[in-house]
């Protein structure tokens, strides 16, 4: 018999039955995981890591905590269990780096942040600053290289921290609209 009392939680009673048929299970090795059919409420996130910049929109669209950006460094961790398999982080990820994988992880881990994409800092090329990551950068210039704010010495603003680049802004050698 389970000794756990339901909760008004309803994901909450779910994990706790799950760990107690997990305890009953035969002692035979159980599978480190169980894939599950598509839709199916658990499960994981894959990301790819050639694709991923790091904007961490995928964190402010996960309703479940289950995405998590880590205030020290630049990576996107994931508590498994949290995870509602819903496909908000998939569709709001405009690089489509997000595959969904339905699965019961039957390792500790499932409760335990884990890392699933990391890139090196990006420093501000004026003070050092970190601001961002490298393949953050390289996508911020591809997309906004050709905007008239940014060409000729301008374009370096783009590698500046927010404070930097107003700084340049203000002391750079601007055309103005009177010198026309
Ligand atoms: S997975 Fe997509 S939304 Fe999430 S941080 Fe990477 S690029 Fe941004
Ligand atoms: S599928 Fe839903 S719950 Fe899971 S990480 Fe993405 S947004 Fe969060």
């Amino acid at each position: 018999p389970a000794r756990f009392a339901l909760q008004a939680d309803k994901r909450a009673t779910l994990e706790m039955a799950l760990e107690h048929l997990q305890r009953q299970a035969p002692r035979s090795p159980l599978p480190s995981a169980i894939a599950l059919p598509p839709a199916a409420p658990l499960g994981s996130v894959r990301v790819d890591a050639d694709a991923c910049t790091l904007c961490l929109s995928c964190v402010s669209a996960c309703p479940a905590g289950a995405l998590q950006d880590n205030p020290g460094q630049p990576q996107l961790r994931l508590i498994e269990k949290n995870c509602l398999q819903c496909g908000l982080c998939a569709r709001t990820c405009p690089e489509q780096a997000i595959t969904l994988e339905p699965r019961l992880l039957l390792e500790p881990s499932r409760r335990e942040l884990r890392v699933v994409a990391e890139q090196p800092v990006f420093r501000c090329i004026r003070c050092s600053t970190p601001f961002g990551t490298e393949r953050g950068i390289a996508a911020m210039i591809a997309r906004l290289g050709a905007h008239p704010m940014f060409q000729g010495a301008a374009a370096d603003r783009l590698k500046m921290c927010g404070d930097c680049r107003v700084i340049d802004i203000h002391t750079g050698a601007e055309s103005r609209i009177t010198d026309l």
